[in-house]
């Protein structure tokens, strides 16, 4: 995993690479789901504590935050690591394999945790140079239920106050060497909606006795389609995907009762709020022209993940710094979800993404697949993002 020739290190960061490896593959062969992270979470704060700052544990179950305080008063930054791995069978065949079945680190978490350890081994190194304070934060459950929330619920933004985040995510998207950054939103918002059609049961040579949920629910699946062709202006993203469906009890029967579940993408916050509303329309004024009954659920999840655009400059020109900058890709949206985005919410701030895939040695399947790896090369450049970010703003705060 030599680093690309344009990629521009550090001597201390350089430095960390064995190390930092080291760590990523000891994370990753014992990942944690969600809120479970106690392993991860106890050599977060071990490695923390060793370098002799300030470390509060526990924090919404297992996340973990520490300080970095600097020389010099200034602003804070927070830079954020998700730390959880998720519930599927690691098939890549890597000497550094999950060693649990059933659990892997199939995002690349195990490479934030890593890469903010790092980063903070560098900034305390650092810390005569610093104007203000960087927050570490460690945080659970990112692949849900959500961790960021509870930790800011439990006061991670306060003492000292956070005025600003940072945040990045390796993806094998982009080759290694390469960093994708986008003002504005970046990730969507990731709502479930559930609808369960009533209709009548009978015999399914008798159609005309019954009323038929199954094409019932079928005309409703199509109908929901015009909310992204028709009723959603056409430069707004918006994604309803009906991802479950299920009734019936045999072929010859017709079925009382369909229910179907499905996620909802969308990045613009107030058309967010009207989505519940269209969809159940939609369902219910189809479900009534053939005699049925619609019940409708809509669950909001993360919100969409808009980064600043101070903050997004400021990370460009550090990014730029790094891999240089024909090499600072500006990204599309991505229709995925993540919550840094309360981060984002209270605070300014940026989620930058790390090029992570070297398609010649077969790092490339994409995240939560089996087989998803990423080139570590990716790690050092992370890391150094970071570093470089977390400098820049203290230096003077958002471009
Ligand atoms: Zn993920
Ligand atoms: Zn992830």
């Amino acid at each position: 995993m030599p680093t690309p020739d344009s990629v521009t290190l550090d001597p201390d960061v350089s430095a960390l690479v064995p190390a930092l490896v080291a760590v990523r593959r000891e994370i990753h062969q014992a990942p944690e789901l969600g809120f479970e992270e106690t392993r991860t979470a106890a050599l977060v704060a071990d490695r923390l504590r060793a370098l002799g700052l300030p470390v509060q544990t526990g924090v919404a179950k297992t996340g973990v935050v520490a300080l970095v305080e600097g020389a010099h008063p200034g602003p804070t930054l927070l830079l954020r690591a998700d730390m959880d791995g998720l519930p599927v069978q690691e098939a890549t065949g890597a000497p550094y394999a999950s060693r649990h079945a059933g659990r892997m680190h199939a995002c690349g978490h195990d490479g934030h945790v890593a890469m903010l350890l790092a980063a903070a081994e560098c900034l305390a190194a650092r810390r005569d140079r610093l104007h203000g304070r960087v927050k570490l934060v460690f945080q659970p459950a990112e692949e849900g239920p959500g961790g960021a929330e509870p930790m800011i619920r439990a006061g991670v933004l306060a003492e000292p106050r956070v005025d600003a985040a940072f945040g990045i995510h390796l993806l094998n998207d982009f080759p290694v060497g390469t960093v994708g950054l986008r003002p504005g939103p970046v990730m969507a918002a990731t709502d479930r909606i559930g609808l369960r059609v009533r209709g009548r049961g009978g015999h399914g040579a008798a159609p005309h006795q019954t009323v038929d949920s199954v094409v019932v629910a079928a005309h409703v699946v199509t109908a929901l389609q015009a909310i992204a062709a028709r009723e959603v202006a056409p430069t707004m993203p918006v994604v309803v995907t009906i991802g479950t469906i299920h009734g019936g009890f045999r072929y010859n029967v017709i079925a009382p009762e369909v229910e179907l579940t499905g996620t909802v993408r969308s990045f613009d916050a107030r058309l967010r709020q009207e989505l519940p509303g269209r969809i159940e329309r939609i369902a219910r004024g189809v479900a009534a022209a053939f005699g049925a009954e619609v019940q409708a659920s809509y669950d909001f999840g993360y919100p969409a993940t808009v980064n600043d655009p101070g903050m997004t400059a400021l990370a460009r020109g550090a990014a730029a710094a790094v891999v240089g900058e024909a090499r600072v890709l500006a990204m599309d949206p991505l229709m995925g979800g993540e919550d840094m985005s309360y981060f984002l919410e209270a605070v300014p701030g940026c989620f930058a993404f790390v090029g992570s895939a070297d398609p010649a040695r077969g790092l490339d399947h994409p995240h939560h697949s089996p087989r998803f790896d990423f080139d570590e090369a990716a790690l050092p450049i992370g890391v150094q993002l970071l570093v470089r970010t977390a400098e820049r703003y203290l230096a003077g705060g958002p471009a």
